[in-house]
C-alpha cells in the first residue's frame, strides 16, 4: 500500500516525498484513516514503528482543512521526555512544512522565555512534557479551551516516571468534546484503566516493532543479469579486496555452481547446504573461520545458527522471497559494533523481492550504477521497445 491510498492532501504528500517516505508503516496504515475520520484511537506501539507520523500526519491534515481564522491551541501532544518532545516537534515541522501549521515545543530544564514568546505568536499544535506544561498553564501562558485533539504519547513511560497525577490534572483542563489518541508500548492494567477513562469508543491498533537493519551495515544493490552474477561476484571480491564473504544463494545447486566458478578463478571457496554431510559442513565452516577460505556460499537453512565474528561482507547473490530473510542474512555482518557491508544482486526477475525488502526495512537500498555488469532496468526496456519498433517498421515500410 502506498501513501496515495490514505487520501492525504497534496502539501502532506509533497512533504513525505521530500522526506523519501515511500510506503506507510503498519501502524500508519491502520491509524491514519481512523484519525482522519475523527475516531479516538488506542495504539499499542513502540518507537521505531512510525507511530509519530501515524498521529502527526492526520492531525496536520485535519487542522489544514479548518478555518484558518480560528485561534488557540488546537492539538496537544503530551510526551514524557524532552528528547521525545523535540523529536515530535521536528516531525510536525517536517510533515507540515507545506501547510503553514504552527507548532511549538515546551519542556523543562531550559529557560521558558523562548517558549512563552512562541506561544504568544500563536500555535496550532503544542508538544509538551507534563511539568512545564502545567507550569505555563498556571502562569496563564497556555489555555486549552479551544483544544480539539489530545495525544497522550508513551503512556506507560509516563506512569513509570511518576507523571500520572500531572496527566490527570491536564486532562481535567481539556474540553470534553475532543478527539483523543492514546499510545503506549505496553498495556498494563493501570494504563488500560487510564485509556478507558480517556477514550470514547476507540479504534484499537497494535503493532510489533519492524525488523530493522543495523545502521553500521552499509547496504548496496547492483542491478545485473542472472548469467552475469558469477562474474559480478568475482569482480567485487577482487576490486574491493574482500577477505571474508558469506554468499547466500537461493538453491543448493546455485551454491555449488558459484563455488565451481570461484574455484576456476582460484578463489578459495566452499559451499554449505543440506546435501553436504554434517562433517563437510563443519570443516568448511572451520576453514572459513580460520581464514583458510575466502568465501562461504550458503543456503539459508544451512547457514542458520552460524555465528562468525568479524565477517566483513554478506552477499545476497539471490534475493530471498521472504523479505525478513534479507534482514537476517545481512545481520551476520556488522556485529559487536564492527562495520559490515551487505551487497545484493538484483536481476530482472527479482524486482518484486527488492521492493518487498525495501518496504520492510523502510528505506531504499542505494543502487551502485557504475559497474561492468550493469543492467539498467529502464535502458533494457527501451532497448526492447526500440528493437520491436525497428521490426515493425521493417515489416510495414
Ligand atoms: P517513530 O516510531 O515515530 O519514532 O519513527 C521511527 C523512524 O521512522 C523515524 O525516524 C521516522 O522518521 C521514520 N519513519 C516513520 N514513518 C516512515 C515511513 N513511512 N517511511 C520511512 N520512514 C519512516
Amino acid at each position: 500500500m502506498s501513501f496515495t491510498s490514505l487520501k492525504l492532501i497534496d502539501p502532506v504528500m509533497e512533504a513525505l516525498t521530500a522526506e523519501g517516505y515511500i510506503y506507510p508503516t503498519p501502524i500508519q496504515i491502520q491509524a491514519i484513516p481512523h484519525v482522519l475520520s475523527g475516531r479516538d484511537l488506542q495504539g499499542c506501539a513502540q518507537t521505531g514503528t512510525g507511530k509519530t507520523a501515524a498521529f502527526a500526519i492526520p492531525i496536520i491534515q485535519l487542522l489544514h482543512k479548518q478555518n484558518k481564522a480560528k485561534t488557540g491551541i488546537k492539538a496537544l501532544v503530551l510526551t514524557p521526555t524532552r528528547e521525545l518532545a523535540i523529536q515530535i516537534g521536528e516531525s510536525f515541522a517536517t510533515y507540515g512544512k507545506f501547510t503553514g501549521i504552527r507548532y511549538t515545543t515546551v519542556y523543562g530544564g531550559v529557560s521558558q522565555l523562548p517558549q512563552t514568546k512562541a506561544l504568544k505568536r500563536g500555535v496550532d499544535v503544542l508538544v509538551a512534557t507534563p511539568g512545564r506544561l502545567l507550569d505555563l498553564i498556571n502562569q496563564g501562558y497556555i489555555r486549552l479551551n479551544q483544544l480539539e485533539i489530545f495525544v497522550l504519547d508513551e503512556a506507560d513511560r509516563m506512569l513509570d516516571m511518576g507523571f500520572i497525577n500531572d496527566i490527570r490534572k491536564v486532562i481535567r483542563l481539556l474540553p470534553d468534546r475532543r478527539q483523543t489518541l492514546f499510545f503506549s508500548a505496553t498495556m498494563p492494567n493501570e494504563i488500560q484503566k487510564l485509556a478507558s477513562d480517556l477514550l470514547k469508543n476507540p479504534v484499537k491498533v497494535e503493532v510489533t516493532p519492524p525488523a530493522s537493519t543495523v545502521d553500521s551495515i552499509e547496504q548496496s544493490i547492483y542491478h545485473t543479469s542472472k548469467p552475469d552474477k558469477p562474474k559480478m561476484l568475482l569482480h567485487l571480491l577482487r576490486e574491493q579486496n574482500i577477505s571474508t564473504a558469506l554468499v547466500f544463494t537461493r538453491t543448493k545447486h546455485g551454491a555449488d555452481k558459484v563455488v565451481k566458478f570461484l574455484h576456476r578463478a582460484d578463489v578459495k571457496a566452499a559451499a554449505i547446504h543440506g546435501n553436504k554431510s554434517q562433517n563437510a559442513r563443519q570443516s568448511a565452516l572451520n576453514d572459513f573461520k580460520r581464514g583458510r577460505l575466502k568465501v562461504l556460499v550458503a543456503t539459508d537453512i544451512a547457514a542458520r545458527g552460524i555465528d562468525i565474528d568479524e565477517l566483513s561482507h554478506v552477499f545476497n547473490y539471490d534475493l530471498p522471497n521472504v523479505p525478513e530473510t534479507y534482514v537476517h542474512r545481512i545481520g551476520r555482518t556488522g556485529r559487536a559494533g564492527l562495520n559490515g557491508t551487505a551487497i545484493a544482486f538484483c536481476d530482472a526477475d527479482e524486482r518484486k523481492e527488492l521492493r518487498d525488502i525495501e518496504k520492510l526495512i523502510l528505506k531504499r537500498i542505494p543502487v551502485v550504477e557504475n559497474h561492468p555488469y550493469a543492467c539498467n532496468p529502464v535502458a533494457q526496456l527501451k532497448k526492447v521497445i526500440k528493437s520491436r519498433d525497428h521490426r515493425y517498421r521493417r515489416q510495414f515500410n
